[in-house]
C-alpha cells in the first residue's frame, strides 16, 4: 500500500456524487429541502475532501451537517429581546391554534366556494364573520394586506381628488422611512393639515372641513408620545362635526385592555361615532401580517369593491390564521403581556440555577420589557431575564437555535417575557450549546 497520499490520490477517493445522495439522510433530506440544497451541500463536503479538510468517508456525514435547516430561508428563533411584538422578529407569534390553520388551509380549501350549494360564495367569510362577532359595532368588516394598505385603500376608495383633514401632530411615521402624510398623498388624495404637534383642537377640525372633505382621519401616535403641553380631540367630537371619521388605531385592539389603557380599542372607537377604523393583524391582536377594516355597512362596501382591493387582498392562509386568532384560545402576544413577573423571575431562577449546576455563568435578574413597535409607547412591562456574559450574545444568536437578546450593562440578557414557557428547555439548550467552545452552526456558516 502507498504510504504516502497525494493530492491526486485523495481525488481519485472522493466519492461520488450519485453514491452520496443514496445515503438514506440526504434522500429524505432531498424531499424535505429540495433536490438542490441537499446537492449543494454534497458538492462542499466534496470540495472540503479535496482541501483536505476531512477524509472521503466523512462526506456523507459532512453533507448532512452542512444541510440548511428549512426549505425556506426563514429560521424560527427564540425572541428573547423583552420586546413583545419585534418587527425584525416577525411582529406577533402565532399561537398553536393558527398555525395549524395554516397547515389545514395549505391545500386546495373552501376560501370561495360554498361546499353545500357548490356555489361561489363570499371570499373569506367566515374570518369577516369571526371579526364582526368580535366588534359588535362594526356592520361590516374586511382584510387587506397589512395597516398601511388598510390606509391606502380607504384613501382612494373614499378620498382621491378630495381631502383628507388631519392634525399635525399626527403625521406619522411607521418605520424605516415610511411616513403616513406620503402614503395618503400617493393615492391622489389631499391633506388638510389642522392643529399644530402638541395641540388640535375641534375647533380646527370644524374649520377646515368643507365641501371638499372626504374624511377625518385620526390617526393612533402608536410609537411614540407626546407629553406636556398637549390637546387632541375625542372621536365623538369630531363624529359631531358631520364628516366621516376614520380612525386608524394602529395596534388592532378589538376592545379595551385593562394593561394598556392608553392604547385604543376598534369597538369603543365605533361606539364613540367612527365610521371606519382601520388596524394591524399582526400587533396586539397577536395574529397573521393583515389589515384591519371595520365599521358602516356602505362605507365597507365601497371600499372593499373598488379594483385596488384585488390588488390588497390576502390569501387563504392569512384569512385561516386571523379566525384562528379571533376564535382561538389565547395568543403568544396577549400570554405575554400578561405575564405575572414573579412567574417570570422563577422561571428565569430555575434556568439560572440549572445552567449555573453545568458551570455556566448565568444569573436572574430582573428586567424591564416592551410592547414594541406594535404599540403602547413608554409602557414598561416589569420583567425577568437569565444574564450571561456578553460573548453569549452574538454565540446564541448564530447557534443551532437562533436566540436574540438584548446587551445591557456588558450581559447579555435574556429576558423571558416574550419566550413562551414552552419553550425554556430549548432556551436552556441553546445556551448549553454555545456554553463551552463557540460552536459554529453551518447553516449560518454559508
Ligand atoms: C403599525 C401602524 C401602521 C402600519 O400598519 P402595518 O400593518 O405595519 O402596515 C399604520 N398606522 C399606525 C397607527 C400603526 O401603528
Amino acid at each position: 500500500m502507498d504510504q504516502r497520499v497525494t493530492t491526486t490520490d485523495v481525488r481519485r477517493r472522493i466519492p461520488r456524487t450519485d453514491a452520496v445522495l443514496g445515503d438514506p439522510r440526504l434522500t429524505e433530506a432531498a424531499h424535505r429541502l429540495g433536490p438542490g440544497a441537499v446537492k449543494a451541500a454534497v458538492r462542499r463536503a466534496q470540495e472540503r475532501v479535496r482541501a483536505g479538510a476531512i477524509a472521503p468517508d466523512e462526506v456523507a456525514d459532512t453533507a448532512v451537517a452542512l444541510l440548511p435547516r428549512t426549505a425556506g430561508g426563514l429560521r424560527p428563533v427564540i425572541n428573547a429581546t423583552g420586546v413583545v411584538l419585534h418587527t425584525n422578529l416577525g411582529r406577533a407569534s402565532l399561537s398553536a391554534a393558527a398555525r395549524r390553520a395554516v397547515g389545514e388551509a395549505a391545500g386546495p380549501t373552501d376560501v370561495e366556494l360554498d361546499l353545500r350549494t357548490g356555489v361561489r360564495a363570499r371570499r373569506g367569510r367566515t374570518a369577516l364573520a369571526a371579526l364582526r362577532e368580535r366588534v359588535p359595532s362594526a356592520a361590516a368588516a374586511h382584510v387587506v394586506n397589512n395597516g398601511a394598505a388598510a390606509l391606502v385603500l380607504v384613501a382612494t376608495a373614499l378620498a382621491a381628488g378630495k381631502e383628507i383633514v388631519i392634525s399635525r401632530g399626527e403625521m406619522v411615521e411607521i418605520g424605516d422611512g415610511f411616513r403616513l402624510p406620503d402614503l395618503l398623498v400617493s393615492t391622489g388624495a389631499r391633506l388638510r393639515e389642522v392643529g399644530t404637534t402638541n395641540r388640535t383642537s375641534v375647533a380646527d377640525y370644524a374649520a377646515a372641513i368643507g365641501p371638499e372633505t372626504a374624511f377625518v382621519l385620526k390617526v393612533h401616535p402608536s410609537n411614540f408620545r407626546v407629553t406636556g403641553f398637549t390637546r387632541a380631540a375625542g372621536t365623538g367630537e369630531l363624529a359631531a362635526l358631520g364628516a366621516p371619521v376614520v380612525v386608524d388605531i394602529g395596534s388592532g385592539l378589538l376592545a379595551p385592555h385593562p394593561l394598556l389603557p392608553d392604547e385604543p380599542d376598534a369597538e369603543t372607537r365605533l361606539r364613540a361615532g367612527a365610521s371606519l377604523v382601520t388596524a394591524s393583524g399582526d400587533k396586539l391582536l397577536g395574529g397573521p401580517q393583515c389589515g384591519l377594516l371595520l365599521g358602516e355597512e356602505e362605507l365597507v362596501r365601497t371600499v372593499s369593491r373598488h379594483p385596488l382591493a384585488r390588488a390588497l387582498r390576502v390569501d387563504k392562509l392569512t384569512l385561516a390564521a386571523l379566525e384562528a386568532t379571533l376564535t382561538g384560545p389565547e395568543t403568544p402576544t396577549a400570554a405575554a403581556l400578561a405575564a405575572d413577573p414573579v412567574g417570570l423571575l422563577h422561571r428565569a431562577e430555575r434556568l439560572a440555577s440549572a445552567l449555573g449546576a453545568d458551570g455556566i455563568d448565568a444569573r436572574a435578574v430582573e428586567s424591564a420589557a416592551s410592547v414594541g413597535g406594535g404599540g403602547a409607547p413608554g409602557v414598561t412591562l416589569p420583567s425577568a431575564a437569565l444574564s450571561l456574559p456578553e460573548r453569549y450574545a452574538a454565540a446564541l444568536r448564530t447557534g443551532p437555535v437562533p436566540v436574540v437578546g438584548r446587551l445591557e450593562a456588558g450581559r447579555c440578557l435574556l429576558d423571558l417575557r416574550a419566550v413562551e414557557r414552552e419553550d425554556d428547555e430549548r432556551l436552556a439548550d441553546a445556551v448549553r450549546s454555545v456554553g463551552g467552545p463557540v460552536a459554529v452552526d453551518p447553516a449560518t456558516e454559508r
